[in-house]
């Protein structure tokens, strides 16, 4: 179609084909990133305010490239999605974070249980085969993993996806909704669904307490958190404030860089050992 109007002389201007040039080469490394050992996970906590413990711990992936950098998972997840890489990402990560949270079981490090990003397409595909699987190779209590699936997973398939949270339950491992209102679903509906925490998205702390509807909307699903008897974590919380208004609310298990930033598997347990000192 390269000559039906104006309109699409763009598919062809030299800075199209830079992008999607840069796109492909991206997309080629991602292909081979396995491989070649370049992924690493992160991992931050999330800390009950209260009793001041570590009460979770969430791996978050990160890609190291020799020359495209540290590309951000928010760049490269959606794109390993498009590529049909996600789950082998996916298991990879749920794997090493089961081996991760093994090593400081033996240690005698306490932090609740690790998390891990399920994808929507990994949701859908053979997710209780790989959980199975990652409990197995790492011997790792099942309650000390959780599973982070956003809203986007019950969108396809309501039926199935409950069915999937019942035996996920049953296998002993925790879940939870991640980016709690970014998607469409009402709490009243997930309630019906078998996950035990729901976490309100950075999206919605970050201009509290400043913007009242914000505010309002926080308040909400804290309250009818509480009513359905789930937990909450806030998640990107970064400043007292944040902390003051939340707490006031009732919620009191944070994740963000007021406690810690994400960090490699070393830092993450200088931290765990300087913390639980405190
Ligand atoms: P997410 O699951 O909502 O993870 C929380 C994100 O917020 C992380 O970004 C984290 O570094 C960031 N964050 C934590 N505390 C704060 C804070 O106080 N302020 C701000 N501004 N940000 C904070 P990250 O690591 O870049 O990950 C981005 C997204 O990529 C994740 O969002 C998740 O959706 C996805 N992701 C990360 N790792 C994986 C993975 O292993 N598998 C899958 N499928 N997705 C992943
Ligand atoms: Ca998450
Ligand atoms: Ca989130
Ligand atoms: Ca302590």
């Amino acid at each position: 179609a390269k000559d039906n109007g104006r309109n699409s002389f763009q598919l062809y201007s030299p800075e199209m084909n830079i992008v999607s040039m840069e796109r492909l080469i991206m997309q080629n490394c991602l292909r081979i990133a396995l491989k070649k050992n370049e992924f690493e996970l992160h991992y931050q906590s999330k800390v009950d305010h209260q009793t001041q413990e570590v009460v979770g711990i969430e791996a978050l992936v990160r890609w190291n490239h020799s020359e495209l950098g540290r590309v951000s998972p928010a760049q490269f997840i959606p794109m390993a999605e498009e590529l049909g890489l996600i789950v082998d990402i996916d298991t990879w990560v749920l794997n090493t974070a089961c081996q991760q949270r093994r090593i400081w079981l033996d240690a005698g490090v306490e932090c609740g249980p690790i998390s891990v990003n399920i994808s929507a397409l990994h949701f859908n595909h053979d997710l209780v085969y790989s959980v199975q699987q990652a409990l197995e190779h790492s011997s790792l209590p099942p309650h000390l993993l959780e599973l982070e699936i956003t809203e986007g997973c019950f969108i396809q398939n309501m039926k199935n996806a409950s069915g999937m949270l019942a035996e996920i339950r049953a296998l002993g491992v925790k879940s939870s909704i991640d980016d709690f209102g970014t998607g469409y679903s009402s709490l009243s509906y997930l309630s019906q669904l078998a996950f035990d925490t729901l976490k309100i998205d950075c999206s919605f702390i970050k201009q509290v307490p400043k913007n009242a509807q914000q505010c309002q909307l926080v308040t909400t699903i804290i309250a009818m958190a509480k009513a359905l008897d789930i937990s909450v974590v806030a998640e990107g919380v970064e400043t007292h404030a944040q902390v003051e208004f939340l707490s006031d609310k009732g919620c009191f298990v944070y994740q963000g860089y007021y406690y810690n930033r994400p960090g490699n598997a070393m830092q993450c347990t200088d931290f765990l050992l300087e913390f639980d000192k405190s």
